[in-house]
């Protein structure tokens, strides 16, 4: 039985390193275009803040793991077309196209950042670029030579890159379309904090600012949006991310935004050939609406289901429960679920509730009626990063706040585990539900 797996970037090797568990005597084989394994974006903001010593990555001790499980890994290896009938892949390795056979296929071939904006541009010598180790190095450089940066997108990624650019000494300019920062998972009460904390660092941030026109005039990048015109030497493009399905055109059936048609097992159009990680969209919402969400969690979930759907159908994808963890300064930003804006559209009746103590923020929402939470949105000093697997546990089994009050009664006076539930104060948000709720009764017996 042999295994072959496409992209070897964190959703290929949990796909590679969980085969080897489920399916002990396969032949696994691996592949990426890249020239080293296992660099990962994040790594290049968590070297500038000290996080790391250097801007290489886990190469070394991840080909000795492969190694050692007997899992093959071709690196320079660039996969060109999938041959069907043959069950085989065409691939362009040691300067010549090759073919390697399958009989099941997982395509991990993730995602890039979207050029829409520069694809004209053959110069682009001002991008700050860090999907790989090559640009990273090149962006460093790039970084040295400027004082200023300029970041384009306040979503996640580009938060995250500005405070850490804005830690290092430079001077940050970030320019958003909306209306507000992160809208797209955060309400309007938490991304107004965290655009003052932003603010009262220093970063710059313009908002309702869509980006028209960028050009290049080296050793300066020209930026025109709705609103002004800005010149820079450092700019990063934090807009979305779009699927590296490109190779893979004609082949699968995709979506118009380029994602990969997956079933429940996630297989595609073509028989034993399966797509995960951040070429795929994911069921999310109350309607189960498929939408792309390229992050870690979904990579690696993606990848476990589908290793054990190879040869049998067994295991369904879940909902997402769109868990987001983000560190902000000395703070850490957790949530998932649904946001406000987002429930408001579903016409279901909702009770929404702030906390709030000293630097921490959060945000609850539930059903009215039945207590059920749909959504969280933390902000807080202390690293609440470890509650995300509640969090998702809290929204997959459909938890009421209620239950949640109830259960964290329960773990006042436990031990360890209460002190990391304990900063989620569903007790309070349950009785304001309750006292909401009555109201609403009251009023509408008086009205009769
Ligand atoms: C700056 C940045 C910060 C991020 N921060 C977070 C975060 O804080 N939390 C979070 O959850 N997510 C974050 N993400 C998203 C996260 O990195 C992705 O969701 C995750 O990397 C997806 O993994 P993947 O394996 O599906 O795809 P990728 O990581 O995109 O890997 C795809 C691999 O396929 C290879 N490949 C592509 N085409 C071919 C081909 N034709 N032949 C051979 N190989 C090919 C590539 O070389 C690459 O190694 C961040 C992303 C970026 C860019």
């Amino acid at each position: 039985m042999k295994i072959l797996i496409v992209g070897a970037s964190v959703a290929g090797l949990e796909a590679a390193f969980y085969a080897r568990k489920r399916y002990p005597s396969a032949t696994i084989q691996l592949l990426d275009q890249s020239q080293v394994l296992g660099y990962h974006p994040t790594r290049f903001n968590r070297y500038l803040i000290g996080e790391f010593e250097t801007l290489e990555g886990e190469d070394h001790a991840l080909q000795e793991k492969l190694a050692n499980q007997n899992i093959t890994c071709l690196l320079n290896c660039r996969a060109l077309k999938i041959l069907p009938a043959d069950k085989s892949l065409q691939i362009f390795y040691q300067g010549r196209v090759q073919s390697l056979t399958y009989d099941a296929m997982i395509l991990a071939t993730g995602s890039q950042d979207n050029q829409r904006l520069v694809q004209d541009f053959e110069e682009d010598s001002s991008l700050i670029k860090i999907r790989s180790l090559e640009e990273s190095r090149q962006s460093l450089e790039l970084l040295k030579q400027s004082d200023q940066v300029l970041v384009v997108g306040a979503g996640q990624i580009g938060l995250e890159a500005s405070q850490v650019y804005h830690r290092v000494g430079k001077q940050v300019t970030l320019l958003e379309a909306s209306e507000y920062l992160n809208f797209k998972y955060l309400d309007h009460p938490m991304s107004e904090r965290i655009q003052r904390r932003l603010e009262q660092a220093g970063i710059r941030i313009v908002t309702g600012a869509t980006v028209n026109r960028m050009s290049f005039h080296p050793p300066f990048c020209q930026i025109e949006t709705s609103k002004a015109a800005y010149q820079t030497k450092a700019v990063q493009l934090a807009t979305n991310f779009v699927p590296n399905s490109a190779w893979l055109k004609d082949q699968v059936t995709c979506y118009p935004d380029g994602t990969v048609q997956v079933d429940d097992y996630l297989q595609t159009s073509v028989p034993q050939v399966f797509a995960i990680g951040d070429l795929i969209r994911v069921p999310f919402g109350p309607y189960r609406e498929k939408i792309y969400l390229p992050l870690v969690h979904h990579a690696k979930n993606s990848a476990k289901i589908a290793v054990e759907n190879l040869f049998y159908q067994q295991l369904k994808r879940p909902i997402s429960q769109r868990i987001i963890v983000s560190y902000l300064f000395d703070q850490t930003l957790l949530c998932g679920g649904l946001t406000e804006e987002e429930m408001r559209l579903t016409g279901r009746r909702i009770f929404v509730s702030y906390q709030e103590d000293g630097e921490d923020f959060i945000q609850i929402l539930s059903d009215f009626y039945t207590g059920q939470v749909l959504g969280v949105q933390a902000l807080s000093r202390r690293d609440i990063s470890r509650s995300a697997a509640y969090l998702e546990e809290i929204l997959a089994c459909q938890k009421t706040d209620q239950a949640l009050a109830l259960e964290s009664a329960f773990y006042r006076n436990g031990e360890s585990v209460e002190q990391e539930r304990d900063w989620l104060d569903f007790e309070s948000h349950y009785l304001k539900r309750l006292a909401a709720r009555n109201e609403a009764c009251d009023a509408s017996q008086s009205a009769f």
